[in-house]
């Protein structure tokens, strides 16, 4: 695998002061090349509804076209496997977890009598499809996240700047960031920087060509899924080497 890197593109740790910390469905932290992707279709999607015209949508039947990131890309196993050179999210002064909360949900009885013309005496909230839901939401608590990238470090502190919050349930008041930094670091590894946690870890999906040879770096096993954002689409998902997960 190579390292296709553009002018101006340097090892980069990217750090994310939080409030509390961040919520989270998977078992491993969250991507900085998703956060910046998403960041650059929020930004496409205000520009289409300035000018009045039609954005495309997310949509699990159509391939997700890849965004241009501030990022240098690996060439992984140089057949279409590439990824971006940035790794999930690795908290820091992390306090032991786990830390789980938990959600509830529960049909608006008097909404459903108002969209309904013929609403059934008692709609259960014991089965069915509108029954009541609790689902556990797990958390990692922790000061910063870090990730460890090479990219354009302008460019990424630009998109990230107006991220005020990140993970699951935002809405709720989880993941909330404080303030951005991004630290060049320019005499670091680059290939460490595109694929490691600071701890030597693996830390992002990768195609096993990335690892050839390196048998002692620390992985989360081998499965399914994205080697890009977004990376729970089906059209993008692939054998991978997993991060390792602290957990
Ligand atoms: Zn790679």
């Amino acid at each position: 695998m190579i390292l296709e890197v553009s002018a101006g593109m340097m090892p980069l740790v990217v750090r994310a002061r939080m409030a509390a910390g961040v919520a989270h469905g998977v078992p491993w932290g969250i991507s900085l090349d998703g956060i910046l992707a998403s960041e650059l279709r929020e930004n496409a999607k205000a520009v289409a509804r300035a000018a009045g015209t039609d954005y495309t949508p997310y949509s699990l039947d159509t391939v997700p076209e890849d965004l241009d990131l501030p990022l240098a890309r690996c060439t992984g196993d140089g057949a279409g496997g590439w990824h971006w050179a940035a790794t999930f999210a690795y908290p820091e002064n992390e306090v032991p977890g786990p830390h789980v909360q938990y959600w509830s949900a529960r049909p608006d009885q008097h909404a459903l009598d108002q969209m309904a013309a013929d609403l059934p005496a008692l709609v259960s909230e014991r089965q069915g499809r509108y029954r009541s839901r609790v689902m556990p939401l797990p958390l990692t608590v922790c000061r910063h996240l870090v990730w460890r990238a090479v990219g354009d470090p302008g460019a990424v502190a630009e998109l990230l700047a107006p991220i005020v919050s990140i993970g699951k349930k935002r809405g709720a008041g989880h993941g909330h960031v404080l303030s951005w930094t991004v630290d060049e670091q320019s005499d670091g590894d680059r290939w460490e920087f595109a694929h490691l946690h600071p701890d030597g870890s693996l830390g992002r999906t990768a195609p096993p060509a990335c690892l050839h040879d390196l048998d002692h770096v620390r992985t989360g096993g081998e499965g399914q899924m994205g080697l890009r954002p977004p990376y729970m689409h089906p059209a993008v998902r692939t054998h991978v080497l997993l991060p390792a997960s602290s957990r």
